[in-house]
């Protein structure tokens, strides 16, 4: 059965509030000391209170993921080739890749054979999963450390190659680049180090086959009933 609710009757004290305000004060001035005294011993922001952005900036987790960048490898030269795998993972299809190939004499700017013509990111639609870090198989595209991504116009929100670079030049003078991505090893991909081929499972191509493969173990069933029968 429920409780019937009973009206707290409040007392004196509670009713005027003004010895609540000086137990809330109370409790104030006790933070506020222990603080003081702390940031005295040990020195400004080094005990648990509010960061003092934007001159004090919390440590990023380096698996977070903000504004991205093209990479370049240790040569200098860019690692995308232009092979879309990144627009088509991308849930919020907001990259535009166009694969090109290099002009003449420029080709040692590309690591691969061919490069991105043109590559942008609208980043009013992305939603930072990382599915294109994940799909590129070149390691080229990375979502960086930079969060500040407000911009006065739409249009500056949408990144374009060179913006993208330049954001690894900019992370890679800061020191804070990820490691770079291990190659995805494929399946049956690397025959001299003898790689086995996975053994297909016979598929049943029409019906009749799949029928008679499917009744197969049925009628060894019946036989064996059929045989415990004539014994009994
Ligand atoms: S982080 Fe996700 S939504 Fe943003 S560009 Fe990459 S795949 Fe698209
Ligand atoms: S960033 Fe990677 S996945 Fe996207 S086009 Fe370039 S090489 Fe392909």
């Amino acid at each position: 059965m429920a409780k019937p609710v009973v009206k707290k009757e409040y007392t004196f004290l509670e009713r005027i509030y003004l010895w609540e305000i000086v137990k809330g004060l109370k409790l104030t001035f006790k933070h506020f000391t222990f603080n003081f005294k702390e940031s005295l011993k040990k020195g400004p922001h080094t005990v648990p209170t509010c960061w003092q952005y934007p001159e004090d900036r919390r440590p990023i987790a380096p698996v977070f993921r903000g504004a991205h960048m093209l990479c370049l490898d240790d040569e200098g030269r860019e690692l995308c080739v232009g092979c879309g795998m990144c627009a088509r993972a991308c849930p919020a299809k907001c990259i535009t890749v166009k694969r090109g190939k290099p002009a003449e004499g420029e080709e040692g700017k590309y690591a691969g054979k061919t490069m991105s013509a043109e590559f942008t990111i609208d980043m009013l639609r992305c939603i930072f999963c990382g599915f294109c870090e994940e799909a590129c198989p070149k390691g080229a595209i990375q979502l960086g450390q930079e969060y500040e991504l407000a911009e006065y116009t739409m249009d500056a929100c949408i990144y374009d190659k060179e913006r993208l670079l330049a954001n690894f030049q900019k992370a890679k003078a800061e020191g804070k680049l990820k490691p770079p991505k291990k190659p995805v090893p494929v399946a049956g991909g690397d025959k001299k180090a003898g790689a086995k081929k996975v053994a297909k499972k016979p598929v049943a191509t029409d019906g009749k086959k799949s029928k008679k493969a499917a009744s197969k173990p049925q009628a060894e069933e019946k036989k064996a009933s059929e045989t415990k029968r004539e014994e009994t």
